[in-house]
């Protein structure tokens, strides 16, 4: 297993600016996913006026083993959250909007309502802007997800995380079919859908590329792909580092796929620049993406592991 040292293709500057600590004033008492799960890339990203909100508290429900942010008893949904996270959003100019949760199971929808209301609040602030949500399964509730999509969001992500084989020690209370499900459920009403996965966690190429192609069936447009970094020595540690030739034979790999935008790399996260990867394909309303045909969604190709056809989706 690798040491915490990492090789010299990972290392970067440490970076501080006064643009950073404007974006920490403009955030206020807003959540971020950034601070909250320890992001690498918070400094550039707050560096260039950008974050990604979280909602629904700091606290998460589930424990996935390579995940930051706190676990426990989840905190009281706040009915200000929607209003104070599309100030911020205002604060920031930000014209691409990413906002995603803890998962919450303890609330009966999985805080699905919660959502749209942000969504609503976001977009009557903001208008013109991207909305990008990046969701929990809501343990397979159909319910949940249409209640997201009632409120219009551009863009639908749900991150794979792993390979399916890993799931039971990476990510349990998850289900790799479920997730795809999730996918391909949103993918067939015509919004955006986008996914990713972290490498380094112990997972083959050809396990990969089986993910890549699973992602596709399921209709999803864009792709984020970046190394796994453990946040501490409690969390699951790092079994590679990807070299950037493997990230460029994925993005290839991908590319040839068919996804609409790939952002492959060591620092990519599923939100990093998450409006250039979208970019003006998304921004072109004009031009919607054709609703997918009702096909059976991910029945055809069946994942190697968690074959259980989803209780719910
Ligand atoms: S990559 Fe995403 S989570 Fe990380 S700092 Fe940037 S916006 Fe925040």
């Amino acid at each position: 297993m690798p040491g915490r040292r990492l090789p010299d293709w990972m290392r970067r500057p440490i970076e501080s600016s006064a643009a950073l600590r404007r974006t920490r004033e403009l955030l206020g008492s807003v959540h971020t996913v950034c601070r909250e799960a320890r992001c690498p890339n918070l400094a550039e990203c707050y560096g260039r006026h950008t974050a990604t909100f979280l909602i629904l508290g700091p606290v998460c429900t589930r424990s996935c083993a390579f995940c930051a942010v706190g676990k426990g008893r989840p905190h009281p949904v706040d009915p200000e959250e929607p209003d104070n996270v599309a100030l911020a959003a205002s604060r920031l100019a930000l014209s691409h909007v990413v906002i995603t949760s803890v998962t919450r199971d303890d609330l009966p929808d999985g805080g699905a309502a919660h959502f749209a209301a942000v969504v609503g609040a976001v977009k009557k602030e903001c208008p013109g802007s991207v909305v990008e949500l990046l969701v929990p399964d809501f343990q397979g509730q159909a319910a949940a997800l249409e209640t997201v999509l009632a409120a219009g969001p551009d863009i639908l992500n749900h991150n794979l995380e792993t390979v399916p084989r890993l799931y039971p020690v990476v990510r349990p209370g998850a289900g790799y079919a479920r997730s795809l499900e999730l996918l391909a459920r949103a993918g067939r009403t015509g919004v955006r859908t986008k996914s990713g996965i972290m490498l380094g966690l112990g997972e083959e190429r050809e396990e990969v590329l089986a993910v890549l192609a699973d992602l596709r069936q399921a209709g999803v447009d864009f792709l984020t792909l970046g190394q796994y970094l453990a946040p501490s020595e409690f969390h699951y540690q790092v079994r590679a580092y990807v070299t950037p030739q493997e990230f460029e034979f994925y993005r290839n790999r991908a590319d040839q796929a068919g996804f609409t935008g790939v952002a492959a790399g060591p620092y990519v996260r599923s939100s990093y620049r998450a409006g250039e990867l979208a970019g003006p394909k998304i921004l072109d309303r004009n031009n919607p993406k054709p609703p997918l045909q009702d096909d059976g969604g991910t029945e055809e190709r069946k994942p190697p592991e968690d074959r259980t056809v989803p209780e719910h989706f």
